[in-house]
């Protein structure tokens, strides 16, 4: 199928964009990679009247990693956040993660903040973002902002971005000495949305117990899924941890639905089982930190 017909903008620096954005109001939309948009548009399940490219403004294809973590620029897609060693290095989870997100061809095109963007509950990105507590810049006509992860998913497909806002930049803070991360999950055939997905972080302290862990989930809700396991893992070394019974306490936690992909009963066990399996991985990854 054709899209419906639309305004075509390709501003070729920032302000142009999202002046271009404020005169568009609700009616606009950003191009990014166009890897979820233009689908939607050819199948007409999207029909916005503008369309700012932004695939000119080469001010936002940038990675930079500080002590503090990883700032992606907008168009910086997910291959080049994928091959960046100094960013493996500041956040393995977002490394990990990118691995699992469709195939080569997607992630040649698809940025990492268009994925955050399109806030699909089944994608990676927006679990490994809330898990670490990292934030979004937004910028408009009206100035910018920063909008915290736990803030910035608000439903399927929805975001706090208001009409007229480019997510400009999305920070993923790094892991500290002590921390391990790792992440899993269950598709049915390799590069497909998983049916269910969990990133967790470990932190340890100075005597190498567990001072939190953490474990974000994808597909098992309208929004990613945060739960804080640091009390059910008990402060104790990660050797004698319960890495199991954590597990099924976070399976008892999760609320998943029935779909044509899975039933919420399977998911929930995909959730348990993973997340056993991730937060040992992340457990033992920090203990190999901290040495
Ligand atoms: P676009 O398609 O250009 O835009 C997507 C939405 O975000 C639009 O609403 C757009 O207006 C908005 N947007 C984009 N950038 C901005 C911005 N800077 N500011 C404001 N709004 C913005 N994703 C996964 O996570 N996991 C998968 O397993 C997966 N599998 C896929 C398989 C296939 C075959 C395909 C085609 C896609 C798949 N994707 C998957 C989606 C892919 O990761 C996309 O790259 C991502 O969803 C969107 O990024 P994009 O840059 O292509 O955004």
């Amino acid at each position: 199928m054709k899209p419906p017909p639309f305004a075509y903008h390709a501003p070729r620096a920032l302000a142009e964009a999202v002046g271009a954005l404020a005169e568009a109001g609700p009616d606009g939309k950003v191009l990014a990679g166009g890897q979820s948009l233009i689908p939607l548009l050819n199948m007409r399940l999207a029909a916005p009247a503008r369309i700012v490219d932004i695939n000119r403004l080469t001010e936002l294809d940038t990675v930079e990693v500080t002590e503090r973590g990883v700032r992606v620029g907008a168009l910086a897609r997910h291959s080049r956040v994928l091959r960046s060693i100094e960013a493996a290095r500041a956040q393995p989870l977002l490394t990990d993660a990118l691995r699992h997100v469709a195939h080569p061809v997607v992630r040649n095109r698809g940025t990492v903040v268009g994925s955050l963007a399109h806030a699909d509950p089944a994608a990676e990105l927006p679990a490994v973002l809330a898990v670490l507590g990292g934030s979004v810049d937004a910028m408009s006509a009206g100035g910018r902002r920063t909008i915290p992860a736990d803030a910035f998913f608000t439903g399927p497909l929805e975001s706090a971005l208001r009409p007229g806002e480019l997510a400009v930049s999305a920070f993923f803070p790094g892991l500290p000495p002590y921390g391990g991360a790792a992440f899993g999950e269950v598709t049915r055939r390799h590069g497909d949305y998983a049916l269910v997905g969990v990133a967790a972080v470990v932190v340890l302290d100075d005597d190498l117990r567990v001072a939190s862990a953490r474990a974000g989930y994808l597909s098992v809700g309208a929004t990613p899924l945060v739960l804080d396991l640091t009390e059910a893992a008990g402060r104790r070394s990660p050797g004698s941890c319960d890495w199991a019974a954590v597990a099924a306490h976070a399976e008892s936690l999760v609320d998943p639905e029935t779909d044509i992909h899975a039933g919420a009963d399977y998911r929930r066990h995909l959730a348990g089982v993973l997340t056993e399996r991730v937060l040992r991985a992340a457990a033992a990854n920090a203990l190999e930190r901290g040495e």
